[in-house]
């Protein structure tokens, strides 16, 4: 198996989803007792989240690679970046290291195209859902993505940064997803990405009125296929 170094704490509350689904993933492929090879760096998101708030993408862009060469220093021979929001800087982690880093946006425009989806709803922080960052690499793969009016956005990116990052899931806000995605399928939405790694906390991804593409479970299924590929 690869080793697999995951640059996480973005946060804490979806790195561990990560953690689990890629073990789980290569137990049933390899049955025993049998786990992933994986390095964790999980990074302190309070100065992260400010740093975002604050614009200082220059900053981040700093921090995120150091923790890319870390990673690699220590033998990761691949890595994920555990945010979608912080795939706005995927291009100078990418180059601050040799090894592959596995984009997001790929796994999942990858996963939209077995299911024959070519448009979908984003949800996901603000700067996620209002930047290109995610949608153009998306749009490389001829998937269009939609983004829901600023009221909306901004509910989900307050419920995002004041209660998922910090594990807080609470019903109230489960309430106000579910109405989102009625909402969405009755405007003719097809399908729904959550391209935010804490959404699944919220929202049900095998049983809803839209088909559910989340984020999480894709980027960590195609981690657990690169870990096993040179198995
Ligand atoms: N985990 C998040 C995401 O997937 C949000 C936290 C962050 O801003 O990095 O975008």
């Amino acid at each position: 198996m690869r080793k697999l170094g995951m640059i996480g704490g973005m946060s804490w509350a979806s790195t561990v989803l990560y953690y689990e689904k890629i073990n789980r993933g290569v137990r049933k492929a390899l049955g025993g007792r049998h786990g992933a090879p994986l390095l964790v760096e999980s990074l302190d998101f309070e100065p992260i989240a400010n740093a975002q708030s604050a614009g200082d993408w220059q900053g981040l862009a700093g921090l995120l690679s150091d923790s890319a060469r870390r990673l690699e220093a220590a033998g990761a021979e691949g890595l994920l970046i555990c945010s979608n929001t912080m795939h706005k800087l995927y291009p100078q982690i990418a180059d601050a290291v040799e090894v592959p880093v596995l984009h997001i946006g790929d796994v999942t425009a990858d996963a939209m195209k077995r299911e024959g989806i070519a448009r979908a709803a984003l949800l996901g922080t603000r700067f996620t859902m209002s930047e290109g960052f995610l949608r153009d690499r998306l749009r490389d793969h001829g998937i269009e993505l939609a983004v829901p009016d600023p009221e909306r956005m901004a509910e989900i990116d307050r419920i995002i940064f004041e209660e998922l990052v910090i594990a807080d899931v609470r019903n109230e806000s489960k309430r106000t997803l579910k109405t989102f995605l009625t909402n969405l399928a009755k405007d003719g939405n097809e399908a729904v990405v959550l391209g935010c790694t804490e959404l699944v906390l919220l929202v049900n991804p095998t049983s809803n009125v839209l088909p559910i593409f989340d984020t999480t479970t894709l980027h960590a299924e195609a981690a657990k296929d690169w870990i096993l590929a040179a198995a």
